[in-house]
């Protein structure tokens, strides 16, 4: 088993600087509604989400989802299927999704459609990564951490088969 540590892409400094720069953007925009609902994602943005959740300085609520991918030979037209779903009615309220990563953009497409379809009085989505050459469906990100390459990203809440999401920097694990 590879024991060498992912090597560091994102440092742990530049993440804290944007994630409070996010925040104070967040906070700027969503400044005259009354509570900003957040959505988190499971489990990639556990991390993202409890860190710009504290450098926001507008009334929030959290709730979470989470959805697993199909291969896409098994399931072509449903890449993206819910696991569990959110415990909360989200019509008439100001939603925004928090994602880990954007990478074909079939994941952020389904969950727009499928959190708008509830007709939520906004709804945007905010992604700490997002890797515009892998796009594979047009998706808009409202609030972005970082652009990256085609590359595999690992820490502050990313996986390879369920290791290093405690990482506190993004890194990118030897092979
Ligand atoms: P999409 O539907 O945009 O292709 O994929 C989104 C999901 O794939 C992400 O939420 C994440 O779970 C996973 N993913 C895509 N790229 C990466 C990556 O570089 N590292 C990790 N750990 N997960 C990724
Ligand atoms: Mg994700």
């Amino acid at each position: 088993m590879n024991r060498e540590e992912p090597k560091v892409y994102i440092p742990e400094e530049a993440i804290r600087g944007r994630v409070r720069e996010l925040g104070r953007r967040i906070s700027k925009d969503y400044a005259r509604v009354e509570n900003l609902h957040l959505v988190g994602v499971l489990r990639g943005s556990f991390i993202f989400l409890a860190d710009l959740s504290r450098a926001l300085t507008i009334p929030i609520s959290v709730d979470f989802l989470a959805l697993a991918s199909y291969e896409a030979t098994a399931a072509p037209k449903a890449p993206v299927r819910l696991i569990t779903d959110l415990r909360t009615d989200i019509s008439g309220r100001d939603v925004l999704i928090i994602e880990d990563i954007v990478d074909t953009g079939r994941t952020l497409d389904f969950l727009m459609s499928l959190l708008a379809s509830r007709g939520p009085a906004s709804l945007k989505c905010c992604a700490l990564l997002s890797k515009p050459a892998c796009r594979k469906t047009a998706v808009r990100i409202d609030y972005l951490g970082f652009e990256i390459p085609d590359v595999w990203a690992v820490g502050y809440g990313l996986d390879d088969k369920e290791r290093y999401r405690a990482l506190p920097y993004i890194g990118i694990p030897g092979r």
